[in-house]
């Protein structure tokens, strides 16, 4: 991953806007905010779940071979031990001391330069673990320690010969979960992208050794595939970025990497974690036979491998937000103004919080409209929006990446019709009302 500081604005009006339109803010802002949290407003909450079940469907629902699972955020402190976390989950960072700024020292092309004011008076790198601690129980003592999961896969581990015993799954199958995941982040930056609080979407594919690479490059392509075809955003936005140094259990891992406004960023992780997991597991809960698959076929039982799929929520819904993120002034401009800017926020239809917005041309109109929104409501992320000109109206859409306003006008009553307008392409089209829910699918889902 190579992040570069930002050239232009384009975070600034994107943070503003998600302020602004209730997607995403700064968490317990009145208390000046603490860094690395946001909450998703009214707008962010259905894209964020939207993506989510779109996840869900695409990775559990319609395979035969991935199973579902809804762990616990605090699990047994020793889950944490044998996973190396408590040891190991740490970012090597280094201090400029002339600005004061802090940096991975992964990161730095020059780890002995700053990159923000040149300065060559760089600390010594210094260990810092991304753990948050808690404590379970009535005495706030190390006996009682615990921890929030830094990684929602740990508990897949554990869990594995429960859900294979319960589901009846023989090898290879996979087990999918998603959730929060929490990191003592040394410096959270890029709006959400590097939050301390943030919800992860990870599968975890339990195979033979011997079929592990061709599982490796199956789950890649399907990954990329999510992306460029569910999503349907841009191939030339994304690129691999295969990692050279592997851990000495791996065969192979990648980042898949988009291009925000500030740099080239990972979204997901694909990763050959070899049988590491479960032999650290079996080792350290001294239950090996729960860390083992029999194969009854061939009578030979032993550790499976494990081909990893990891992505972070929030750093999904940031890209279609940046994606997304659009402005025009061409049809909008007014006389006398110099320029008039319409933001639209171009998100995939199938993930946009409001799909279709029924805007009546008059309150006089509000009971058939009403109707109308009732009947899409059903199917759909619809809103009922009657207040300022349509103008307004659409522009308000547009913001929040509604992808068609239906506009429900006097011809309404009598040709039982209304017209759609598509927030890209911002053609208008008449649509009888018995049609239009067929209309609408069809269109965000062809
Ligand atoms: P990075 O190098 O950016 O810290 P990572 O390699 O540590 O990420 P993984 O541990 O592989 O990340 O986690 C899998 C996914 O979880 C990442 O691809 C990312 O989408 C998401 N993720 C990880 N850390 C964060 C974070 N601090 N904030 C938001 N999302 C995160």
């Amino acid at each position: 991953m190579s992040i570069t500081p930002a050239t232009d604005d384009t975070m600034a009006k994107i943070v503003a806007l998600c302020k602004r339109r209730g997607i995403i803010f700064q968490s317990s802002e009145m208390y000046g905010g603490i860094n690395g949290f946001w909450d998703y407003g009214p707008v962010g909450v259905p894209l964020r779940r939207a993506v989510e079940q779109l996840w869900w469907r695409y990775m559990v629902e319609e395979r035969d071979n991935v199973e579902g699972l809804d762990s616990t955020i605090i699990c047994h402190p020793e889950v944490w031990n044998a996973s190396g976390h408590l040891a190991q989950f740490s970012d090597s960072m280094t201090d400029c001391l002339a600005c004061k700024k802090r940096y991975r020292v992964d990161q730095l092309e020059n780890p002995g330069v700053c990159p923000s004011c040149g300065s060559k008076q760089m600390t010594e790198p210094r260990e810092f673990n991304l753990m948050m601690k808690t404590f379970v129980g009535p005495v706030f003592d190390e006996e009682h320690a615990a921890y929030l999961r830094a990684e929602t896969c740990q508990p897949i581990f554990v869990d594995f010969n429960t859900v294979r015993i319960a589901t009846r799954q023989k090898l290879p199958f996979g087990i999918a979960q998603t959730g929060k995941a929490f990191r003592n982040e040394i410096n959270p930056r890029f709006f959400t992208f590097r939050s301390r609080e943030f919800m992860q979407m990870e599968m975890e594919f339990f195979c033979h050794e011997d079929e592990s690479m061709e599982w490796f490059e199956y789950w890649r392509q399907e990954r990329w595939n999510f992306y460029t075809k569910v999503l349907g955003l841009p191939e030339n936005k994304f690129r691999i970025y295969w990692h050279e140094k592997l851990a000495h259990y791996a065969k192979a891992a990648l980042d898949i990497e988009f291009e925000f406004p500030f740099g080239w960023g990972e979204i997901e992780g694909v990763h050959h974690r070899g049988t590491w997991d479960m032999q650290r597991h079996a080792e350290f809960s001294k239950q090996e036979k729960d860390c083992k698959y029999f194969d009854q076929d061939k009578k030979d039982s032993y550790f499976p491998t494990v081909v990893e799929t990891s992505c972070g929520l929030d750093r999904i819904c940031l890209m279609l937000l940046c994606n997304g993120y659009d402005e025009d002034t061409a049809d909008t401009q007014k006389e006398g103004m110099d320029e008039d800017v319409r933001i639209v926020l171009r998100l995939p239809a199938k993930v946009a919080p409001v799909q279709a917005a029924i805007l009546p041309l008059s309150k006089k109109l509000e009971e058939p409209a009403r109707s109308v929104y009732t009947a899409v409501r059903k199917k759909l992320r619809a809103a009922y929006d009657d207040t300022g000109s349509i103008g307004k109206r659409y522009r308000r859409q547009d913001e929040i990446g509604t992808p068609f306003c239906i506009t429900f006008d006097f011809d309404s009553v009598d040709d039982n019709a209304v017209t759609v307008r598509e927030r890209d392409s911002m053609t208008q089209e008449r649509i009888p009302i018995s049609g239009l829910n067929a209309y609408l699918a069809d269109k965000i889902d062809p």
